[in-house]
């Protein structure tokens, strides 16, 4: 806990040029070790094995491997995720939630606990607690404990990803997701992205990942000027200021107009279909006429909706719209010539509610079989193909 020393996971390349510059080793060692970090995944400098023995002593004396630790592990009932809570050094947790999508006609071969054929997409978290304040979110109850390093962040992806590798398979997109607002610890979420996108590492396509926002203006411009067409998913939630305010207190400081002004400069620099995440409660956002209020708002943007009926957590009185309030809903953005899908099945089931693991564990209650549960829904691997 008290160990100085970086995580390797916490350096760019440049920074790991920099300690072996220090070592006296020349510059291509750097992309030997980024090669181990992030093809091999492999952190432990002594089995890095294309390195002469003294440099990884010396290695190892300056940096640690990995510093998180998995906690626990849930499956999804149906076998197409798996949670990991992980304690960080200083004694705080975080969630991760590993999805797995596969062809309809391998369904039957899908075995829980094991990792089935298909495609692969990570929901990771950017920090612990969060202070954005989403009334419904078991995250947003904790208020913001502190930012994930960049190392924390990398470091689950990772997790996930050696996780595929030992059953064959390779992690296909990544959404940021999970506990926090990613555009709120811009430092790791650029970090994440430049060293998923790096070639001699992950090397994947910018259009495989995902990151989400509750609003933060400046850091959609901050996105934007990377130049990068990675998906931007915004939750939205309430389509009037006045019910958005109630729901997310972080409207007050960045309000529906600055959002959507953003979000159509993104599309304007990046070319990219924006989703639109809206998490449906019952009595309280999923009136017709917010329905046709937010039609209003998406008004030239390129957009695709993703109703969320409510996950309900521990305490709270809000429940999740009824079923044919939803597709009512639904109906009405269509008809307004909004893309829309509904999630009722899968956004309940499978893909894990941010910040549930880790109050359950704090309850004593994890170990049990409770579904997965998502307070928000990660865009399928079937709809990032298309717009690819
Ligand atoms: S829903 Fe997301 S942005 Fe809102 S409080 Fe939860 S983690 Fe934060």
């Amino acid at each position: 806990m008290n160990d100085p020393r970086p995580s390797l996971y916490d350096l760019d390349r440049s920074a790991i040029g920099s300690v072996l510059a220090e070592l006296d080793e020349p510059a291509y060692r750097a992309r030997q070790v980024w090669r181990w970090l992030y093809r091999a995944f492999v952190d432990d400098p002594h089995a890095m094995t294309d390195l002469p023995t003294q440099l990884r002593d010396a290695l190892a004396e300056k940096v640690t491997g990995s510093t998180i630790r998995p906690l626990r592990s849930e499956d999804a009932e149906d076998g197409l995720a798996v949670k990991w809570l992980f304690g960080l050094r200083d004694g705080q947790s975080i969630e991760s939630v590993l999805m797995h999508y596969v062809d309809p006609a391998d369904e039957d071969e899908i075995v829980p606990g094991e990792v089935p054929h298909g495609r692969h997409t990570v929901c990771f978290s950017t920090q612990a607690g969060c202070a954005m304040g989403c009334v419904f979110c078991a995250t947003g109850q904790m208020g913001l404990l502190r930012d994930l390093g960049r190392g924390e962040c990398i470091e689950q992806i990772v997790f996930a990803a050696r996780h595929l590798a030992a059953s064959g398979e390779r992690l296909s997109h990544v959404v940021f997701m999970g506990m926090g607002e990613p555009l709120a610890n811009w430092p790791a979420t650029r970090g994440v992205i430049e060293t998923l996108i790096d070639r001699d590492g992950f090397a994947m396509s910018p259009r495989r990942l995902t990151v989400s926002t509750v609003g933060i203006v400046p850091g959609i411009h901050r996105l934007k000027e990377l130049g990068l067409p990675v998906r931007l998913a915004v939750s939205l939630h309430a389509a009037d200021d006045a019910l958005r305010s109630e729901l997310v207190a972080v409207n007050q400081v960045y309000g529906l107009d600055a959002i959507l002004a953003a979000c159509r400069a993104y599309q304007i620099a990046l070319g990219r279909r924006i989703t639109f995440e809206y998490v449906l409660i019952r009595d309280r956002n999923d009136d017709l006429s917010q329905a046709r209020a937010l039609a209003k708002r998406l008004t030239g943007i390129h957009a695709h909706v993703n109703l969320i009926p409510l996950n309900p957590t521990a305490g709270s009185p809000m429940r999740p719209s009824r079923y044919d309030t939803a597709a009512a809903f639904a109906d009405e953005l269509r008809a307004a010539g909004i893309p829309t899908t509904l999630r009722m099945r899968r956004g309940i089931e499978i893909q894990a509610g941010c910040g549930q693991l880790r109050a359950r564990d704090q309850e004593g209650l994890v170990g049990r079989t409770i579904p997965l549960t998502l307070h928000e829904s990660p865009p399928n691997a079937q709809e990032i193909d298309r717009d690819e």
